[in-house]
């Protein structure tokens, strides 16, 4: 696939920020997923937040060649644009598709795609749709410690803490440069361990402090949010430990401005906005 790249720059490795909301809606950061490249074909969409398919076509990537997505865990505001991505790049031509994930992956797409719209699929193949493309989706659930090369990059599902949903970080190590993404994550020992040395993390810093004029029922949700999500100083801490160059937050709740101190991390601290490309 040569997305925007054109297959100009075999040593392209770069992610595209698509959504770095919450689940609560906000026109200015979409719900979580990002779109990482390799080299002239290589790609992999992490996640599929509400919007992902107009994200992706606002970065400029053209949906039909998109055929491998991973997704970190089941959690609805990482998936509600699986359906309208599995559609929108199927209308749009796309052939085949994987789809890597937690357990749980493949009950999701059965429920929400197969089991729902199977009917409107059969129309759609008699009106001239191929069935490729559709019915032979590749879903597959996976463990940390899974690890496969995907044209010439290696891509492995690591521990984070989130309970209770069975949840994966993915590690993309190409050209002898790495990026993480952790999707959903509390501190976590493992996770440190999994990011070491990494170019590029790109970190769940959700459980940001609330701000002191909020209600107080809607202060306690934040402060509790702590026990899932990490906080914007535990990603510094966790990159500091890790030894990571640059560290990029995201997963922002709406007019929270993250606070950290970043004095014992020497690499760089970056806010993730929507539509941000980071180079790896
Ligand atoms: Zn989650
Ligand atoms: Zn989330």
């Amino acid at each position: 696939m040569a997305m925007t790249n054109n297959g100009e720059d075999p040593d392209i490795f770069r992610i595209t920020l698509l959504g770095t909301g919450s689940p609560r809606p906000n026109l200015d950061r979409h719900h979580p997923a990002a779109l990482v490249e390799w080299g002239s074909t290589g790609h992999m969409l992490v996640d599929a937040g509400d919007g992902v398919v107009s994200q992706l076509l606002a970065a400029g990537a053209p949906l039909e060649q998109i055929d491998n997505i991973a997704l970190t865990h089941m959690h609805w505001d990482h998936i509600l644009g699986y359906p309208a991505f599995v559609w929108g790049s199927w209308n749009a031509g796309r052939l085949k598709l994987t789809v890597t994930g937690p357990a749980g992956t493949a009950d999701m797409h059965h429920r929400l795609v197969e089991s729902y719209y199977r009917e409107q699929a059969e129309w759609a193949i008699d009106l001239g749709f191929p069935r490729s493309g559709f019915d032979d989706i590749k879903v597959r659930d996976v463990p940390v410690g899974w690890s496969e090369d995907i044209d010439g990059c290696r891509v492995e599902a690591g521990p984070v803490y989130h309970p209770p949903m069975h949840a994966l970080a993915f590690r993309f190590s190409f050209n002898g440069r790495s990026l993480v993404v952790t999707g959903d994550t509390a501190m976590c020992d493992e996770l440190i361990e999994f990011c070491q040395g990494a170019d590029v993390l790109l970190i769940d810093a959700c459980a940001a402090k609330p701000s002191d004029d909020l209600p107080p029922a809607r202060r306690r949700i934040i402060e509790r949010l702590h026990e899932f999500h990490a906080s914007p100083q535990d990603c510094i801490d966790i990159a500091a430990k890790a030894r990571v160059s640059k560290v990029v937050l995201t997963h922002h709740l709406p007019g929270v401005e993250p606070d950290y101190d970043a004095s014992r991390f020497s690499g760089d601290v970056i806010v993730g906005n929507d539509l941000d490309v980071i180079e790896i």
